[in-house]
């Protein structure tokens, strides 16, 4: 093993803290022994905070429809393909109870910036669902809004906000996104809900076009400067009616290495095996939770729509990925040596 990146990996494991060009250093020094050696040191410091817990959330994705353009996105507005649809309140709560009969105690609301999921339309779900199941959390994933409407969403209830990041560089940024996209935005949200209260939630593509390791590395920093609640990585995959239809996904060895490096940034991160992770490989959530992943987030949609918010190609929604089985999931995690939970799953600190 290369004794630099060893050094560095032990010393993030310290101090949980490195300079812009040590992260680009680990980044490129990766290497099989690399990865497991940081591995073993994720795992050490995640047992040291959540034992061998893993949190579940219930996935609803309440719609395809978004006004946003992004490059490399399945659902953007300009894909014509795309079979849309928008959950209603009703949808939303059936999924919810079918959530709550099989275990799960934080509901995740994702979907795209849809105009017709209004801050009152909003409210009404978020007070309906914390007055029916007060035990529970909520986290919304919908995208950039005003201050004023996370603050209306958070005094209504919500408890977590996931909005990624995507890359810390502005360029990056440009890049990924058409030009009434803005990164200053995108941070001026993250910041706006990290003042609010949020458990905020950030996160980016493991090799999405024109990431470099210097993009990463600003990534890495951004997290240890950021300080979320929770991170969300996964490998980017293509989709086939995207502009980046022709760009190659990304890899699971990186994904897996840059999971146990954020691990040994923040041992208190709510770290999610992505689905993007369990869609590359069949047992990518068991491998990103023996990187250091501690969260898994199986789909509770309706079956119906499930097949239509297809973000990237063949994404994994039913078999292992669905939350029917969860029971699965419980055997499979029991199988590494960890125990799926019943409770909100909230972050702990150590
Ligand atoms: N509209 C909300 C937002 O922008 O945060 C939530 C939905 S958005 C589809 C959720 C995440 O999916 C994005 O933040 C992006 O990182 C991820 N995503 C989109 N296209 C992807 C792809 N081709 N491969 C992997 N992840 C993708």
């Amino acid at each position: 093993m290369n004794k630099n990146i060893f050094e560095l990996i032990n010393r993030l494991n310290q101090s949980h803290s490195l300079s812009l060009e040590e992260y680009e250093d680990l980044i490129s020094g990766y290497s099989k022994e690399a990865a497991e050696y940081a591995a073993s040191l994720a795992v050490e410091q995640r047992k040291k905070v959540y034992g061998t817990d893993i949190y579940i959330r219930g996935l609803i994705e309440v719609s395809n429809i978004c006004k946003n353009d992004c490059y490399y996105c399945g659902i953007r507005r300009s894909n014509k393909k795309c079979d849309r649809y928008r959950l209603t309140k009703e949808d939303i709560l059936l999924s919810a109870a079918e959530g709550y009969t099989l275990g799960f105690r934080t509901f995740v609301m994702q979907g795209g910036e849809d105009a017709k999921f209004t801050d009152d339309f909003l409210v009404d779900v978020i007070k309906t669902l914390k007055t029916i199941y007060p035990d529970c959390a909520i986290t919304l994933s919908l995208g950039e809004r005003s201050k004023e409407s996370y603050k209306a969403l958070k005094n209504a209830g919500a408890d977590r906000y996931l909005l990624r990041h995507e890359t810390a560089d502005k360029e990056h940024y440009e890049r990924l996104h058409p030009s009434d996209m803005s990164f200053d935005t995108r941070m001026e949200c993250l910041k706006n809900l990290k003042e609010l209260g949020f458990q905020v939630g950030c996160g980016f593509m493991v090799g999405s076009p024109y990431q470099t390791v210097k993009t990463l590395a600003k990534d890495l920093k951004f997290i240890e400067t950021f300080r979320p609640a929770m991170c969300g990585i996964g490998p980017y995959l293509t989709h086939k009616d995207t502009p980046f239809k022709d760009m190659p996904s990304g890899s699971l060895e990186l994904t897996l290495y840059l999971l146990s490096i954020i691990r040994l940034i923040d041992p208190t991160l709510l770290l999610p095996a992505t689905t993007a992770l369990g869609t590359i490989h069949p047992k990518g959530r068991e491998m990103g939770i023996l990187a250091g992943a501690n969260v898994v987030m199986p789909n509770l949609s309706p079956i119906t729509v499930r097949k239509k918010y297809l973000l990237y190609d063949n994404k994994a929604c039913i078999g292992d990925e669905a939350a029917e089985s969860v029971n699965k999931l419980s055997e499979s995690m029991k199988s590494i040596g960890y125990e799926v939970t019943v409770n909100r799953g909230d972050r702990k600190s150590n």
